[in-house]
């Protein structure tokens, strides 16, 4: 997560205002230092950490926190809103038609970026196209092809043509009946004049509403220059941060942004298409500083029941509530689990766990889990329906078979029965609990 840092030492030090009505110079002091030498280390440009921390100072000396307010809320409520101030509004995109151009260097993410956009313009009911245009990465043609076809979105790219602004060209012709564009251009190592040449050259033909630098999230200060080199040629109106899930820096990229006084279009946060997020600043802000993102949540939860394919007629939650839990009843939650992405993202939206509970956790306890997630679905396959539908007759030779057919071992099938009888009772529970409004309220 982009500067994970600040977020964790931000809420140690505001932690040590709890309670506190009134804040002194030194509580003052000490939260800008920490501030500032977290942002340091997640490659945020110095002049801009010097004008963020003075201005969070300022603010928290001389203004006068509204009666009744804890000296925390008021310190945390400026931090928010100084950061929003620096990191802006998201990237103006309607959705409507509209041409949209990606550059950026060699492996930043632009080619996932494209089919992952054009996957994210596809969910909101519009057709999107991918343009390859990139001839000189070996593999790019293949890669977007196979990209774009797993996003299922419109694709055009012509391997047999070594001409980047003909197939820009041609691209656009191709694709016409798509209403959203997004044309992928080549990057190289570093910059060279014939790649500014050649993307202003693009940028001439394809005429984009919209252009978007797109940046790895692990880029240090390499991000200023480049982010003003393109800002120059062709005119940067946004970034695309990628790689967020790999990183916990990102700071190059608030220097980008800062640098071509343009705002964050998109997030990536893995390498499927669906990895992408659209950049909401006040949820971004408020999950860096552990105050959860109810509205991502909610949005995934809604992406992750539609990919379950619940059929409603096949499986209704609420069923559980009337009769028996079985364990095809837990593996379907366990798939709807696993569609929300990793949980170690999903705790980071919900308020109240991002900072607390997880910061208490071993590092490694959110892989063990979805690690045992996994391996209860592989052991899961190996059961037959009766198995799964009475779990209760599961008895030695049979944990034995379906340890042998799952590949995992008899304390793996133990545990998962374990996992299952623990969830049955709290089911049970439930089902002793009065109304069946009530009931229903808990579940919900
Ligand atoms: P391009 O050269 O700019 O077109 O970069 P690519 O789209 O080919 O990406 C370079 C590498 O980064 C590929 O291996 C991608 O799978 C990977 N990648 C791109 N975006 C993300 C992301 O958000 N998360 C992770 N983990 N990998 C990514």
């Amino acid at each position: 997560m982009v500067l994970d840092d600040l977020g964790s030492s931000l809420r140690g030090s505001l932690d040590k205002l709890r309670g506190k009505s009134r804040i002194s110079e030194e509580d003052v002091d000490e939260i800008v230092k920490e501030i500032q030498r977290s942002l340091i280390s997640a490659d945020v440009d110095i002049s801009l950490v010097q004008e963020l921390s003075d201005s969070i100072e300022e603010r928290a000396l001389e203004e006068e926190p509204p009666a009744g307010t804890p000296a925390r809320d008021f310190v945390l409520r400026i931090v928010y809103e100084e950061l929003v101030d620096l990191i802006g509004d998201s990237t103006e995109l309607p959705l409507e038609e509209q041409t949209i151009l990606l550059a950026g260097l060699q492996g930043s993410g632009k080619t996932t970026s494209a089919a992952k956009m054009a996957w994210w313009f596809s969910t909101k009911g519009l057709r999107p196209a991918v343009v390859q245009t990139d001839t000189f990465r070996p593999g790019a043609y293949d890669q977007a092809k196979e990209m774009a076809e797993r996003a299922e979105v419109d694709f055009y790219g012509n391997p047999d043509n070594d001409d980047p602004v003909e197939i820009a060209r041609n691209g656009l012709e191709e694709t016409s009946e798509a209403d959203v564009h997004i044309v992928d251009t080549a990057g190289r190592h570093a910059l060279e004049d014939d790649l500014i040449d050649e993307i202003e050259q693009i940028e001439g033909v394809v005429e984009p509403d919209t252009s978007l630098l797109v940046l790895d999230a692990a880029i240090g200060q390499g991000a200023k220059d480049q982010a003003q080199q393109f800002d120059e040629s062709i005119g940067i109106d946004g970034v695309v941060i990628t790689k967020l899930d790999g990183t916990a820096k990102g700071g190059g990229a608030l220097t980008a942004v800062d640098q071509t006084d343009s705002s964050i279009a998109f997030l990536g946060t893995g390498e499927e298409v669906q990895d992408v997020e659209r950049f909401e600043p006040d949820g971004f802000i408020s999950r860096l500083l552990g105050m959860g993102d109810l509205s991502q949540l909610a949005e995934r939860v809604e992406r992750a029941m539609e990919q379950t394919e619940i059929e409603e007629e096949d499986w209704d939650p609420e069923d559980m509530l009337q009769g028996q839990f079985t364990l095809n009843d837990m593996q379907k939650q366990m798939e709807a689990m696993n569609n929300m992405g990793p949980l170690d993202q999903v705790m980071d939206m919900i308020p109240g766990f991002g900072s607390g509970i997880k910061d208490q956790l071993p590092d490694d306890a959110m892989d063990v889990t979805q690690d045992r997630m996994r391996r209860f679905q592989v052991i899961m396959d190996s059961m037959t329906e009766a198995e799964k539908e009475y779990p209760k007759a599961i008895g030695q030779s049979q944990i034995e078979r379906i340890a042998r057919g799952s590949g995992t071992s008899e304390e793996d099938v133990r545990q998962l029965l374990e996992q299952y009888k623990m969830m049955e009772k709290t089911i049970k529970q439930f089902q002793g609990m009065g109304s069946e409004q009530e009931m229903q309220r808990m579940m919900k």
